[in-house]
């Protein structure tokens, strides 16, 4: 069955002139591959997802993501901060520490969540040998936020020390997801972009 167009639908038209929309509008069909499902993102959220690092999706501009939403990835075990002497972090971005952890520990799993929180779940275990999951201050990594550059932070730069220092203690997760939006993200224009330049290129070899 062959559809009517309805960009000369003369009703439609009258209609978007009625509202004031110049614009076609654009919308995404639901493709599971891509799209978080309802009940992925509720686990997102609560208690979140135990991934590896290359499960991850890194986005182009380095902040990490599972499917269409942008995540924060932890190592939920305090034994490991304990044993590196670090003060527990998430990280947002694909950073320096993350793609060393990677190569040095392959099958670590990080906690992946899109919750927005001082607090996140740690495992601890006592010196009894019992096991619980308790809430623990998390920071954010200072690696993360050179590779974003994130209000200008740098990490190495001596001349700007005070500068980032500040913008390591004034960060907020609320403000950072103003900046980078953190649900739905839309992928349409980069797919349109890919499409382009793949046909562009067939005609070339054409
Ligand atoms: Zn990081």
């Amino acid at each position: 069955m062959k559809l009517p167009d309805f960009k000369d639908f003369e009703s439609f038209n009258e209609l978007r002139k009625k509202i004031g929309t110049e614009e076609l509008g654009y919308f995404e069909l639901f493709d599971p591959a891509i799209h978080l499902t309802g009940s992925e993102r509720s686990a997102l959220e609560d208690p979140g997802m135990l991934l590896k690092a290359d499960g991850l999706r890194v986005l182009p501009d380095k902040t990490l993501a599972i499917k269409n939403s942008r995540v924060l990835a932890y190592i939920p075990d305090e034994i490991w901060y304990r044993n590196h002497r670090e003060y527990p972090s998430y990280h947002l971005a694909w950073c320096s520490q993350l793609e060393a952890q990677l190569v040095e520990h392959p099958v670590l799993e990080y906690l992946v969540t899109t919750k927005i929180s001082d607090d996140y779940k740690l495992l601890k275990i006592r010196g009894s040998g019992e096991v619980s999951l308790s809430e623990h201050g998390l920071v954010v990594c200072k690696h993360c936020l050179h590779t974003l550059r994130y209000r200008d932070y740098d990490e190495f730069r001596n001349r700007r020390r005070g500068y980032s220092q500040k913008v390591l203690n004034e960060f907020s997760l609320k403000g950072f997801y103003r900046f980078y939006q953190q649900y739905p993200l839309s992928f349409a224009k980069s797919t349109l972009t890919e499409k382009t330049e793949r046909d562009e290129k067939k005609s070339v070899l054409d």
